[in-house]
């Protein structure tokens, strides 16, 4: 054990005994690694607000290289506390849940680079802080997919034609073509406007942290669903957290709402399938609103 200081974010948390918590934190030099939280669950513990989901901070830890670490301090960095807090508006937690849920599956796809992993984590803390600042969680959702793809192995042809490499006459994009298509290379596919193909570049390209205004346009529906397309056909990763993105939007604002803030806190608990058979109880009527 050495005693260092990792900067991170707690990606999920797990009781322990009485009064402990297993944090599972993101780290941008070392990955993903366990930390336990010694006596956080009582309240006048140092540890309390550090060994909370969605805490970014820099972990003081003893460190364990192939087993469990031990959390010393936390100088949090950022609580997020408009996510956390706001709870008329669900789906900043949902969302910003959901982008971890996707860092991690991205992150389990293959052997990362030490760089690779920690652009991995940029690109995560910096689409948490633009949600928690108040930007369309579905649009920063769609960048992070969009710049995740290059990490999956399978990033889409955007500048070019995905078949022949040509410059020109880009006429739309599909995803089954793997990106643009031009007019030479064009056989049935649905057409996009020009608009949609100059956007989808521009969120490819940008730098979250730098965003300091979104608009929503027609175009970006063109865009979001060439996005959708593109992981279901090309990628593992995206069916998991979709079905769960879908039912979550059911069940908000139909049950009871403390149970579900209760229920979404413990979301990494559920799986889908549970999840579903909990949308058809509601919709049975078992459970009703309460205003
Ligand atoms: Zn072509």
């Amino acid at each position: 054990m050495k005693l260092i200081k990792v900067e991170g974010i707690v990606v999920g948390e797990q009781s322990y005994l009485e009064t402990s918590k297993i944090l599972k934190v993101f780290t941008k030099d070392l990955g993903i690694i366990s930390i336990l939280s010694k006596g956080c669950k009582k309240p006048k513990s140092d540890l309390k607000e550090g060994s909370n989901k969605l805490i970014r901070g820099l972990f003081n830890i003893s460190y364990k290289n192939d087993g469990l670490s031990t959390l010393t301090s936390v100088d949090i960095i950022d609580n997020y506390k408009n996510i956390v807090m706001d709870y008329k508006d669900l789906a900043k937690k949902m969302y910003s849940f959901t982008i971890i849920d996707l860092s991690m599956q991205v992150l389990n796809q293959k052997l990362m680079e030490k760089e690779e992993i920690s652009k991995v984590y940029d690109i995560l803390v910096s689409a948490i802080k633009k949600i928690d600042e108040g930007f369309s969680c579905e649009i920063i959702l769609d960048i992070v997919m969009l710049k995740y793809l290059d990490f999956l192995g399978v990033a889409p042809a955007i500048d070019s034609c995905a078949s022949c490499g040509s410059k020109d006459n880009i006429v739309t994009m599909d995803s089954k073509s793997f990106g643009f298509v031009c007019k030479d290379c064009y056989t049935d596919e649905e057409i996009v406007s020009s608009e949609a193909l100059k956007l989808i570049r521009m969120l490819y390209c940008v730098d979250i942290d730098r965003i300091k205004k979104l608009e929503l346009k027609d175009e970006y529906k063109e865009v979001h669903k060439f996005i959708d397309s593109y992981y279901e056909d090309h990628t593992g990763v995206y069916f998991n957290i979709k079905s769960k993105i879908a039912t979550l939007k059911k069940i908000e604002g139909i049950i009871w709402h403390p149970f579900y803030i209760y229920f979404f806190d413990n979301i990494d608990n559920y799986n889908t399938y549970t999840l579903q058979w909990l949308w058809r109880i509601v919709r049975c009527g078992l459970w009703t609103r309460k205003d």
